[in-house]
């Protein structure tokens, strides 16, 4: 095999590219390029395995330097497509205070009773995974995933399980969005956004104490009545200063204060509440599945090996590029990039910090390793024996639990169904 080809093969892997594109394009460009199989051949016998090593040795060097420090973590699945049909089912676990993935795991639908089970089956892997390499968790951030809500305080009672606020916060707006639609409670609309702000200060407000979380949430409730005292024996009056400017204040007993208080009250969020996380919180995991998304994107099919080597990159190029600083400019003043986000609907600007440029060290030590793994093993028939080893508890494929089907059955069936009248 030339040394061009494996280079080239394993640079579309690592850029996060698109195999067939790629080939394409020199195609196009009248330039000879090695055909799809033998990209797929590379990608089974050289790059993935060695995307596979040098993930391994950053996992390790990431676990060292943790040692036995108490671990605050954040959670979160991905499915690789969105409904019910989901293959893969990607599980992160990140260092919150670091900003650093210490681990993913892969689960394939079929590992599992169906694809709802995978977010669940990728935490346990996750948590006993770390456990087993000896780190101390103390705090474990995720959403109200329901299976995992019940897990946590069945089988992880030592550690602290936090609600991220956002998530709590996403659906209580959404709730309250439908509220507002129902007829003659457009009233609500006005108080969703402070009232998602107000569980943000509720979070960061309480420490840790549950029932003055609870307390604080629930006097919302007063405070849209244009009600300030008198909220409870916790939290006996609003924190706010007198307020000048005319509010729309929700009429007690009226239809869009009951359809608030329907919300805001509901036993299933007063239960959860005492569990929103104080400090930390998992947007950084959300950042995090952006990034998967350019490696491996949801519309493109990988297989199994391919797919745990595009979670690793990311994971790696996360972990190197997740906590730049803001650049400057030559006279040393932060750069900030102005913007008009869909969400305020280009009707508001808002400003972002500008970053430094990413960088890519980590696709260097990718080439060189597989650079070695070719010195070392030198032909397909050695690599790929080495390879299969390391994949030997790869799940079946998903098609080996279907009916078998004759191809040219399918045929047949296929001409007769569009078979036009003569
Ligand atoms: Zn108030």
């Amino acid at each position: 095999m030339p040394w061009g080809n494996l280079l080239c093969a394993s640079s579309i892997l690592l850029s996060g590219g698109c195999a067939s594109q790629v080939l394409r394009m020199f195609k196009f460009m009248k330039m000879p390029i090695f055909s799809m199989d033998t990209f797929i051949n590379i990608q089974r016998c050289y790059t993935v395995p060695s995307c596979l090593k040098v993930w391994h040795e950053h996992q390790s060097s990431l676990l060292e330097r943790v040692g036995e420090n108490p671990l605050v973590l954040g959670g979160d699945g991905r499915c690789d497509t969105p409904g019910h049909c989901a293959k893969y089912g990607t599980y992160t676990l990140m260092d919150l205070r670091d900003r650093r993935i210490l681990d993913i795991q892969l689960v394939q639908s079929n590992e599992v009773k169906n694809s709802h089970h995978m977010e669940l089956e990728g935490l346990k892997r996750g948590l006993s995974f770390l456990e087993e390499k000896g780190c101390s968790i103390k705090e474990v951030i995720t959403d109200r995933h329901v299976s995992v809500k019940k897990y946590m305080r069945e089988q992880h009672k030592d550690k602290e399980h936090y609600f991220d606020v956002w998530h709590v916060t996403k659906g209580v707006g959404k709730k309250l969005e439908a509220a507002a639609k129902k007829p003659g409670c457009a009233a609500v609309r006005p108080w969703i956004k402070s009232t998602t702000n107000h569980m943000y200060w509720v979070a960061a407000s309480c420490k840790d104490d549950p029932d003055l979380k609870v307390d604080k949430w629930l006097s919302v409730i007063n405070h849209v009545a244009n009600k300030h005292e008198g909220h409870s024996s916790k939290f006996k009056q609003c924190e706010h200063g007198p307020l000048t400017e005319e509010r729309l204040w929700l009429k007690e007993g009226s239809k869009p204060y009951k359809a608030f208080m329907e919300v805001v009250s509901s036993g299933y969020l007063v239960r959860d509440l005492p569990n929103l996380s104080p400090v930390y919180q998992t947007f950084a995991l959300e950042v995090f599945h952006s990034v998967v998304n350019h490696f491996a994107p949801k519309n493109t099919h990988y297989f199994y090996a391919a797919m745990m080597a595009r979670m690793f990159l990311a994971a790696l190029h996360f972990n190197e590029n997740g906590n730049r600083e803001q650049a400057t400019d030559q006279v040393g003043n932060s750069r900030w990039k102005m913007m008009y986000p869909k969400s305020k609907k280009g009707e508001e600007a808002v400003v972002k910090p500008v970053k430094q440029q990413v960088t890519f060290n980590y696709a260097e030590d990718l080439q060189r390793a597989v650079i070695e793994r070719r010195k070392a093993l030198p032909n397909y028939t050695s690599a790929r024996k080495d390879a299969d080893k390391q994949f030997h508890r790869t799940p079946l494929p998903l098609t080996k639990s279907f009916k078998p089907v004759v191809k040219k059955d399918l045929v047949t069936q296929q001409k007769s169904r569009f078979l036009m009248p003569k």
